[in-house]
């Protein structure tokens, strides 16, 4: 990889201009990974937990003892950790069958949830296919342009018919901020005030930004994937749900079913990869914070819109670079993927992902497929053409990626292919 010598002095000049953040951020992996170690000392973990279970799973003390960590780490009463939750939209999906009945109204105070959860809801796809619309429940929502639109949810929630209120902690692929764990405390106590509602969170991407996760300011229920921050970069796959005894008890029963719950499930030697990567998660975390904020950084001094501003405080591990045109977002994930560890070689089109209504372009090249924890990229190709850039297991491979991808970006604007 040969960089070239004025890639490499921007480089340093962005490190001097970040310290004090990459100081904040490392206080924050200190903190977070001493809350992991105070759990796993005080839950007793042992080498024994990491031998698996087949069959129904019971009496898998390694699975017992991840789930009272997790709920440990994050504030909440419990948790359910798998590895067999193939994705955070199933995660969600879970919680969402779990708590929501029929005749009962989701109301979303986020705007418009994960492009992979309309069809779970019912705003999008075929009828008939077993979504939340199709059991009787009816979605609606209020819009967030930063910040909380209090009329418009009081109004809502004076209708006794919405008992859910469904939160999206991160942008995701919305241009809009993305929620501190404070924000959603605050939205917490007006609901408290108002309703009976329940209030779930889609926490993904948000573990470990902040100092403490949305369960610890008293939501129901949140739910994310393991193959991004809580993984810590070794899960292989998974997710999980934390929460309130009660909403974890019935997302258990759509978990596995009702009556049987959580008690099952066997782990077939997964649970060391689980332990590793939440004890890893804090620090993945960092690394990945830290590698956003230096593509904040160049892209910005490049003359790029980004959000969120490299000294912006964070509490996702997304970094939006706006690209402005669909062959600059292809050369920036074509950077990402070569400056990845696995899979170099390929180039990354746009195609039709499925769940997804516009074609997406994706830059990952990572020992898990799909895990986004790990450097990858992309951005839905629609104006105006944002990258959305995540990721990387360690600081120097994530600064790689972006050093590559910075390149190639220079070399469209310079007017080369
Ligand atoms: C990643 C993500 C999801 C779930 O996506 P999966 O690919 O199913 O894990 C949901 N919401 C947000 C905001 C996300 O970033």
């Amino acid at each position: 990889m040969n960089f070239s010598e004025k890639t490499l002095q921007k480089v340093r000049k962005a490190e001097e201009a970040l310290a004090g953040r990459f100081a904040e951020i490392d206080a924050v992996s200190f903190a977070g990974t001493r809350r992991v170690i105070e759990a796993f000392a005080r839950h007793r973990v042992s080498d024994a937990m990491f031998a698996g279970t087949t069959g129904y799973g019971y009496n898998d003390k390694g699975r017992e003892t991840l789930d009272l960590i997790y709920a440990d780490v994050f504030g909440a009463e419990a948790a359910l950790v798998r590895h067999s939750i193939v994705n955070g939209t199933q995660a969600i999906a879970i919680g969402l069958y779990g708590l929501l009945r029929p005749g009962d109204a989701m109301l979303s105070v986020t705007g418009k949830p994960y492009d992979t959860l309309e069809e779970v809801v019912g705003i999008a796809g075929e009828p008939g296919n077993g979504s939340l619309a199709d059991f009787g429940i009816s979605y609606r929502e209020v819009p967030f342009a930063g910040d909380w639109d209090y009329d418009a949810i009081g109004r809502e929630l004076s209708d006794p018919a919405v008992r859910l209120v469904f939160v999206q902690r991160s942008k995701g692929y919305l241009d809009r901020p993305t929620l501190s764990v404070e924000k959603i405390g605050e939205l917490v106590r007006f609901v408290r005030a108002k309703s009976g509602a329940r209030i779930f969170v889609d926490n993904c991407y948000g573990e470990f930004c902040d100092a403490l996760e949305p369960a610890a300011v008293g939501v129901d229920l949140m739910a994310g994937s393991l193959i991004k921050n809580a993984g810590g970069g070794m899960a292989q796959s998974g997710g999980y749900l934390a929460g309130s005894a009660r909403a974890v008890e019935l997302a258990s029963y759509r978990l596995t079913t009702v009556g049987v719950g959580g008690e099952v499930g066997a782990t077939f030697g997964q649970n060391r990869d689980l332990f590793k990567g939440f004890f890893y998660a804090p620090h993945t975390t960092a690394q990945a914070l830290k590698t956003a904020a230096l593509a904040a950084w160049l892209f910005e001094d490049a003359g790029f819109d980004v959000e969120p501003r490299w000294d912006a405080p964070r509490h996702d591990i997304i970094q939006q670079v706006k690209c402005g045109a669909p062959e600059i977002l292809c050369a920036f994930c074509r950077g990402i993927q070569s400056g990845s560890p696995v899979d170099s070689f390929v180039t990354p089109e746009p195609w039709a992902m499925p769940g997804y209504s516009d074609p997406v372009i994706m830059a990952a090249g990572a020992f898990v497929q799909g895990a986004s924890i790990e450097l990858s990229a992309d951005g839905p190709l629609r104006p105006p053409y944002t990258a959305f850039f995540q990721g990387g297991l360690t600081y120097e491979s994530g600064k790689i990626g972006i050093m590559a991808a910075y390149e190639e970006v220079m070399k469209i604007l310079a007017g080369g292919n």
